[in-house]
């Protein structure tokens, strides 16, 4: 698989060198909404002829070939850069909206707008380990690489009773599944949004001086935002009835708990890939929910739901999405859902499963 990628990204990128040309449309149809930023990628790319740049880049070519580019992994860093840099550069997602962020494996073309964006944003755990592959085979001499997990302090996936332990360990990789899996889902907790969006907005001004001032302006002001969020949710913790929380999930939550001192009972440390989880495991939430008396059950989006209905059915506990906002659906996308619109739908079903 890993080769795979790097010859597929090799093979890529002495295309690329060839054609040296700008975002595939495959990509840009993805940043759509960030208004202009589309049209200046695809007028660039495939041919680049005259007709091609007519309409939407005659206006403001010059200020469009000194845009910023800056291509993320997922839908976190998407909002994260978009909130910060606004209408003045471009953020590509290569995750299309509505799709599973863990299966996620790079095109050819995505490879392109990684080798030529300004900054690429990526998460660095198991859900883009390509990344690695990728990025040892460019060119990194003018890249700005910003790491998630190197901005914000990380711990291991925790592996609490009654969980599925992960059956990874297919053999062959020896000594390999025994490393410690760190939790890549940082952005979970609003403290460490504010701390990610504060760090990727002091590169971004590096790399753009022109418009720091704007780019310092609306990181501030979706600081605070969080900031605020950040105190919903603790204000939610400290005067609910219970810290418990029962995910009949995927477990992605571990730095948003570990914020807000939840304990939590869940099927699957982390984003494990398995998604049957046993017998035992159910039986186990079921008796929690019962024993504990919790009201509300938790599936995470982009679920199929069922392991949550079952045991919401077996409790008469009701079912509820709590969001771990790796992927937005396309029309949230395409309606400008926010990191901390899905966020505060948290702090509502919060307030329910913990009274
Ligand atoms: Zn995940």
């Amino acid at each position: 698989m890993k080769n795979r990628i790097l010859s597929i990204s090799l093979a890529v990128l002495m295309a690329a060198s060839i054609s040296s040309c700008g975002n595939t449309a495959n990509n840009t149809e993805v940043s759509a909404e960030t208004n202009a930023t589309s049209e200046a990628s695809i007028s660039s790319a495939e041919g680049s002829d005259a007709e091609a740049s007519d309409v939407s880049a005659a206006s403001s070519e010059s200020a469009d070939s000194k845009r910023l580019s800056i291509v993320v992994t997922n839908f976190p860093e998407y909002d994260f850069a978009h909130q910060i840099v606004q209408d003045n550069a471009d953020v590509i997602m290569l995750l299309k909206p509505g799709a599973e962020s863990h299966t996620y494996d790079p095109t050819p073309e995505d490879i392109i707008t990684i080798q030529n964006s300004d900054m690429f944003v990526y998460v660095g755990g198991d859900s883009d380990e390509w990344v690695d592959d990728v990025l040892s085979s460019m060119d990194q001499s003018n890249m700005n690489i910003f790491r998630l997990m190197d901005a914000v302090e990380t711990v291991p996936e925790e592996l609490v009773e009654g969980m599925e332990e992960n059956e990874e360990e297919e053999s062959g990789e020896e000594g390999e599944s025994e490393e410690v899996e760190l939790d890549e889902h940082v952005w979970t907790s609003p403290v460490n949004a504010m701390t990610i969006v504060r760090k990727m907005s002091e590169t971004i001004e590096t790399l753009d001086p022109a418009n720091k001032d704007a780019y310092e302006k609306n990181a501030s002001d979706y600081i605070s935002e969080l900031s605020d969020l950040d105190k919903e949710f603790q204000d939610v913790v400290s005067s609910a009835k219970r810290k418990e929380i029962i995910v009949g999930d995927r477990f992605p939550f571990r730095y948003f708990c570990d914020e807000y001192g939840l304990s939590y009972y869940a099927a699957f440390p982390g984003c494990s890939t398995d998604t049957q989880a046993s017998a035992k495991t159910i039986a186990f939430l079921i008796d929690k929910v019962k024993n504990d008396e919790i009201p509300v059950v938790f599936h995470i989006e982009l679920s199929n739901e069922e392991m949550c209905s079952s045991i919401a059915e077996a409790t008469g506990a009701k079912s509820e999405l709590l969001n771990a906002v790796h992927n937005v659906s396309d029309e949230d996308f395409k309606n400008g859902v926010t990191y901390v619109n899905l966020m505060k739908h948290n702090v509502e079903v919060l307030k329910e499963a913990l009274n």
